[in-house]
């Protein structure tokens, strides 16, 4: 096949189903949708057939699709000089690692000048994403402290290399078992809505679950823990917001023990949730912050580790041991530094605090309010969660978890019909997830809900069935 055909975008399978192997998948019972192209919030296929993009592909197209910006900083820098090894110091690569500390946790509250204006607080390892980010993280957090475990939420994603799979609180770990990562153990997160800990209410939710963290550290033998590796609001494993309290009391947990917190700020961060980290809206500051995703929207891959100066210090005479070829890939970093200008530009943060409280919010509780089949909707910013159950009363969930198969058939034909609609959803298990990129449209936001809205009869459908 030429290049012109390949522009051209003629075949559906050219090659992919016969010749490409797939995530997550048995190669054997998928059918991808072969997308053509996309622009902003949409996307679309090979026979034309369009769709608002409600999942920002795997919750990383922050700025959309083919963002005029974003593409014209790849053409420029690959004119420019389209690679470099890590082992050279490039601008790009300096410019970004200056733009994202200066915006790390806790540099908000940074005196503009006088003491302690200037001192440098972080630095930035790059990675191609966010599985090798958050594998260097705990990498560095056990060469800092000199000790192995790592502890890690129950429904939790951290990425598919061997300790961040082990790390994973989802079942997406279980088949990797049979070489993990053998000092990683798990602990149970803030869930108020299945409170595994009998809690009525978030805060008492958060309390418990800190008092749970607490025991699991004594029993696992504090001196031993390395670090605490957290998503700072738990994404695909359900839109999971910490209680207000919990991450400043699992800061001082750390603390206590000399244990580094690391959060995975891979899917809330750069904007999401209207922060450039989550974390800032409870003024936490951890040790090491891992990212990706959203730092240049996916367009060239990209990760990272923002390091606080304590830890990197550790390195300054010793060796570090770890290195990619693509650490801070000019590409990726070219576009990460547009992607930074144009979040100030056009206000992205501010704008995702607004519509997120004032649109996709009260839709989204409106909708709550008409189907009996949601248990609770959930979120911040452009990132929320409809939880459907089968009973409110009981909160059984619309399929149970892990479902697939015919188990999962409701949440399939729910899917199906938000598709119909032109919608493309986040789904996982038993939940819909709206993730859209941050620049869609107020008119676009209230065309994707209103699909939801009306594909949610279907799932009424089994509500006390
Ligand atoms: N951490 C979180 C919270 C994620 O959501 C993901 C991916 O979805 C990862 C880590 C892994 O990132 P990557 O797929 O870029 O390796």
């Amino acid at each position: 096949m030429t290049t012109e055909e390949l522009a051209r975008g003629t075949s559906r399978t050219r090659g992919d189903d016969r010749f490409v192997f797939h995530s997550w998948s048995a190669q054997g019972a998928i059918s991808p949708l072969p997308v053509a192209g996309g622009a902003g919030a949409w996307f679309w296929d090979e026979d034309d057939n369009r769709y608002l993009d409600f999942a920002s592909q795997l919750v990383n197209l922050n700025l959309g699709h083919q963002h005029p910006r974003l593409v014209a900083a790849i053409q420029a820098q690959a004119a420019r000089l389209a690679t470099v090894g890590p082992t050279f110091a490039n601008d790009v690569r300096g410019e970004l690692a200056r733009l994202v500390t200066e915006r790390a946790p806790g540099e908000a509250a940074r005196p503009v000048s006088g003491p302690g204006a200037d001192d440098r607080r972080w630095r930035v390892f790059f990675t191609n994403g966010g599985a090798d980010a958050v594998e260097n993280a705990v990498r560095l957090a056990r060469l800092h402290t000199g000790r192995a475990t790592v502890l890690a939420a129950y429904r939790s994603y951290h990425g598919n290399t061997t300790t961040a799979i082990s790390l994973t609180g989802d079942p997406r770990r279980w088949p990797n078992e049979v070489a993990p990562d053998p000092h990683v153990r798990h602990f149970l997160g803030p869930y108020a809505y299945r409170s595994a800990f009998g809690a009525r209410d978030d805060a008492e939710e958060g309390e418990r679950a800190l008092a749970h963290l607490r025991e699991v550290v004594q029993l696992e033998g504090p001196g031993n823990v390395a670090a605490i590796l957290l998503e700072t609001i738990v994404g695909t494993n359900g839109v999971l917001i910490p209680p207000d309290g919990y991450l400043a009391g699992v800061r001082a947990l750390c603390d206590e023990h000399g244990i580094l917190l690391v959060t995975d700020e891979v899917m809330v961060g750069f904007g999401r949730v209207g922060e450039w980290f989550a974390v800032d809206r409870w003024g936490v500051v951890p040790d090491l912050v891992v990212f990706a995703k959203g730092v240049n929207s996916g367009y060239v891959p990209l990760g990272g580790v923002v390091i606080g100066e304590h830890v990197a210090r550790t390195f300054d005479d010793r060796v570090f041991p770890g290195g990619l070829t693509y650490s801070g890939h000019p590409l990726a970093c070219a576009v990460g530094v547009e992607s930074i200008r144009v979040f100030e530009d056009d206000q992205i943060l501010e704008r995702v605090r607004r519509l997120g409280a004032d649109l996709i919010g009260p839709r989204l509780r409106e909708i709550a309010d008409r189907h009996p089949s949601v248990g609770e909707v959930r979120g911040l910013g452009f990132f929320w969660a409809i939880e459907l159950v089968r009973d409110q009363g009981t909160r059984e969930p619309l399929v149970p978890f892990n479902a697939s198969g015919p188990a999962a058939a409701p949440m399939a034909a729910v899917v199906a019909a938000i598709k119909e609609r032109g919608v493309w959803p986040f789904v996982h298990f038993n939940r819909l997830h709206v993730a859209p990129p941050l620049v869609t449209s107020a008119a676009d936001l209230e065309h994707g809900l209103a699909a939801i809205d009306a594909a949610l009869d279907v799932a009424d459908d089994h509500v006390g069935t």
